[in-house]
C-alpha cells in the first residue's frame, strides 16, 4: 500500500514541527513523520523541575514562533527573558558584558526548555490539517527522476511525496540515503548539561566563563514561587574530563561546579539529572539532492557555546517556507531544483559563517599559547569599551542582523 503526500517532513523535533506548522494553510497535503511519539507530553510542570535541555532563543526565532501562533503558549508555560550577558576568561583578566539597554530593547533573548517549545508546536499541529504519523521508522528511500521520493516502511508499505524535508536530526538517515555528503569534525568536547539550584539570584543574565578545558555557561531560568533560583548549565569539556565530571557523586559535583564558576552565585544547592552530549561540527556539502532537502541539525550542527543550533534551524524553516510559498503563489513546482537552490543559497553562507565563528572562538579560548592568551584578555577588554562593536556583536547574536527571511524579521 502507498500513501501519497505533496510534502513529507521527516522528524518532529523543534525544527521539523515548526516546518510543518509553517506550511499550514498552503492547501498542500502534508505529513509530519517521526520514529518516536508526536503526542504532547503530559508531564505537569512544577516550578522547581526543569527539562535539562534548553535553548537560548533569539528575537528572530521568537518572531517566527509568534508568526506560527505558539509564542504566547510557550511564554505562558515558562520562558526566562535575559537582559544581560557576561563573558569572561578564567585564565586572565579579559571580560565583556552586554546589556539589552545598550541596544534599546527589553531583553537579549529568552531561555526556554526544549520540551516546552516542542509541546507548544505539537499542540497547534494537533488542531491543524497536517497528518501526524508517530512511531514510523523509515527503512530506506528511493528517488526516481522527477518522480518524487518513496519511503519504505518496516511492513514494506510505502509513503510517497513530491518533496521530502529531512528534519531527522544530526544523524539524519534521510541525508545518508539521499547520498548527501558532509564536512564534519569532532570539537573534542562533550557538553555536560543539567539544571542547578543556586543560592544567589542570576540577575536575568546569561553567564559564560572560558576555561582551558572549555566554556561553562549558566543560563537563567525562572525563580520558583517560594523565591528559589535556578540556572541551566552547559559545561563543555574535553572528553576525559566530561566523563570524570559525569561520574562525580552529587556533593562533589556541586562543589566542583561552584568553584569552577568562581562562587559567583554563592553555593550550588542541588543539581538535576546530568546529560552528556559529544559535540561535533557538521555541515552538509549540499542542502538538497533531487527532491530531498535538509533543514536544522540534519543540515548542520555547531558548538553550543553561543546557543545558536536551533535558532539556525528555525531560520532554515523560515527561508524554505518562503521559497515554497513563493513557488505556490507563482504556480511553480515547489520541489524544482531552482527553488531548492534558492533556499540553499539563502541559508548556507549564514550557517557556514556561524559555524566559522564558533570554530574560531573555540580555538581562541582553548589555546594556552601566550599570543592567544594576550588576544583574549586585550581583545575582550577592548571590545568591551567600543559600544558600536558591542552593538554589532549582540545584534548578530540576537539574530537581528543579516539577510533574514521575512517571517523571522517581523512578528504578527
Ligand atoms: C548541549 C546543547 C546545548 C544547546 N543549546 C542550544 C541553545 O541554547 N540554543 C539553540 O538554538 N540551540 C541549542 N542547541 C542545539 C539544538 O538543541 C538543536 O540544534 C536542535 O534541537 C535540533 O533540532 P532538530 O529538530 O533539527 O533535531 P532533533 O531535535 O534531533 O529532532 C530530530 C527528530 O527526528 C526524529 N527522527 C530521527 N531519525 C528518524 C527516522 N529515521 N525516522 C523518523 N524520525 C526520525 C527524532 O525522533 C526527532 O524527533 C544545543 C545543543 C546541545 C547539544
Amino acid at each position: 500500500m502507498t500513501r501519497d503526500y505533496d510534502i513529507i517532513i521527516l522528524g518532529g523535533g523543534i525544527v521539523g514541527a515548526a516546518m510543518a506548522l509553517a506550511l499550514e494553510n498552503t492547501a498542500l497535503n502534508i505529513a509530519l513523520v517521526d520514529a518516536g511519539s508526536l503526542e504532547v507530553s503530559s508531564g505537569t510542570l512544577s516550578d522547581d523541575k526543569f527539562d535539562p535541555r534548553v535553548c537560548a532563543l533569539t528575537e528572530a526565532s521568537i518572531n517566527l514562533l509568534k508568526h506560527l501562533g505558539v509564542w504566547e503558549h510557550i511564554h505562558s508555560q515558562r520562558a526566562c527573558p535575559y537582559s544581560g550577558m557576561y563573558v569572561w576568561d578564567a585564565a586572565g583578566t579579559g571580560s565583556i558584558s552586554f546589556s539589552a539597554s545598550e541596544l534599546n530593547v527589553h531583553h537579549l533573548g529568552h531561555i526556554v526548555e526544549n520540551s516546552i517549545i516542542r509541546n507548544a508546536l505539537l499542540s497547534r499541529l494537533l488542531k491543524s490539517d497536517i497528518q501526524l504519523l508517530s512511531g514510523i521508522e523509515i527503512q530506506g528511500l528511493r528517488q526516481g527522476k522527477n518522480d518524487g521520493v518513496s519511503l519504505r516502511l518496516w511492513d514494506d508499505s510505502q509513503l510517497h511525496t513530491r518533496l521530502l524535508i529531512a528534519a531527522d536530526g544530526a544523524g539524519s538517515r534521510a541525508r545518508y540515503w539521499a547520498g548527501i555528503p558532509m564536512r564534519e569534525w569532532d570539537y573534542l568536547h562533550h557538553a555536560v548539561v543539567t539544571t542547578v539550584e543556586i543560592e544567589e539570584p542570576h540577575e536575568g543574565t546569561a553567564w559564560q566563563i572560558f576555561l582551558d578545558t572549555g566554556p561553562l555557561a549558566f543560563l537563567p531560568l525562572p525563580s520558583s514561587s517560594d523565591g528559589r533560583h535556578f540556572c541551566s548549565i552547559v559545561w563543555s569539556l574535553v572528553p576525559d574530563e566530561a566523563r570524570r565530571i559525569m561520574k562525580l557523586p552529587d556533593k562533589q559535583f556541586l562543589a566542583t561546579l561552584g568553584s569552577t564558576i568562581e562562587g559567583r552565585f554563592g553555593s550550588i544547592i542541588s543539581a538535576g539529572e546530568r546529560l552528556c552530549h559529544p559535540l561535533r561540527q557538521r555541515h552538509a556539502r549540499q542542502y538538497y539532492r533531487g527532491q530531498v532537502v535538509l533543514i536544522g541539525d540534519a543540515a548542520h550542527t555547531i558548538h553550543p557555546l553561543a546557543g545558536q543550533g536551533a535558532n539556525l534551524g528555525l531560520l532554515d524553516v523560515a527561508s524554505l517556507t518562503e521559497e515554497i510559498k513563493r513557488a505556490q503563489s507563482r504556480e511553480e513546482d515547489f520541489s524544482a531544483p531552482h527553488i531548492l537552490d534558492r533556499y540553499q543559497r539563502s541559508r548556507e553562507s549564514h550557517n557556514l559563517a556561524m559555524a566559522g565563528i564558533m570554530e574560531g572562538l573555540q580555538r581562541l579560548f582553548h589555546s594556552d599559547h601566550m599570543l592567544f592568551r594576550w588576544l583574549r584578555n586585550t581583545g575582550l577588554n577592548m571590545a568591551d569599551r567600543i559600544p558600536l562593536l558591542k552593538q554589532e556583536i549582540v545584534s548578530r547574536a540576537m539574530g537581528l542582523r543579516g539577510d533574514l527571511p521575512e517571517i523571522s524579521r517581523n512578528s504578527k
